[in-house]
């Protein structure tokens, strides 16, 4: 096989592999780069890769770039891009499941903030079936160290007295704290959410 050959092969290995792993991924091909989800996008020029970007790097076989990219976990799924997109395509589900694939092999941007939130949130609400909201809130300032969260947590200390004096901070949620009271009808509803995943995989490939 020639350069050019292993090349172009090595090309449709990453976008045949994000249309088999990644939700929505079976689109991207469908992407004309208009850029009109670009120009519409709230992050405009902020962001490092606009979905026309990151849909063009797929095909350009650019796979360690777009999987380790923070852009995909700044969607803020406003929906801007799905619903002026004239080729229809489901930008916004498909960056939310590359993140997702990026996180699922270990290659997700490590302290990125929407990604490090997500992944506590889901921890603590899945724990018992409520958000304890004083140990999510620690989680967050400490995420970076001792210092890190001494600092956050004095920054925000006037915030904290007023929630505590309006009794929408309760102390004690730290050894303890609100929990629902079907803490198991909460596990199945999740194991059940999972068999149909996996199902819906087997059947779509994803
Ligand atoms: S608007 Fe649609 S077709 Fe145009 S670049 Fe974005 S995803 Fe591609
Ligand atoms: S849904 Fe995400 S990618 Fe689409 S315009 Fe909004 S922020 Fe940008």
């Amino acid at each position: 096989m020639s350069e050019a050959d292993h090349s172009s092969a090595y090309r449709r290995e990453f976008l045949a592999e994000v249309e088999r792993e990644v939700e929505g991924g079976t689109w991207v091909k469908m992407c004309m780069q208009c850029g009109v989800c670009a120009g519409s996008c709230p992050f405009g020029p902020h962001w490092e890769h606009s979905p026309q970007k990151i849909f063009m790097m797929i095909r350009a076989g650019q796979r360690e770039a777009v999987l380790r990219s923070e852009s995909m976990w700044l969607c803020t799924s406003c929906y801007n891009c799905v619903v002026r997109c004239p080729r229809q395509l489901p930008v916004t589900h498909i960056m939310h499941g590359l993140a997702s694939y990026a996180q699922k092999l270990g290659l997700a941007p490590k302290l990125q903030a929407t990604r490090d939130f997500s992944l506590q949130f889901w921890e603590n609400c899945t724990r018992t079936g409520r958000v304890n909201e004083m140990r999510l809130t620690l989680g967050l300032y400490f995420r970076e160290g001792l210092v890190a969260g001494f600092k956050q947590a004095w920054a925000m200390r006037t915030v904290a007295w007023g929630l505590l004096r309006a009794g929408r901070l309760n102390p004690a949620e730290l050894v303890g704290g609100h929990r629902c009271a079907d803490a198991n009808g909460i596990k199945a509803m999740l194991a059940k959410a999972r068999e149909i995943e996996a199902r819906r995989k087997a059947q779509h490939g994803h």
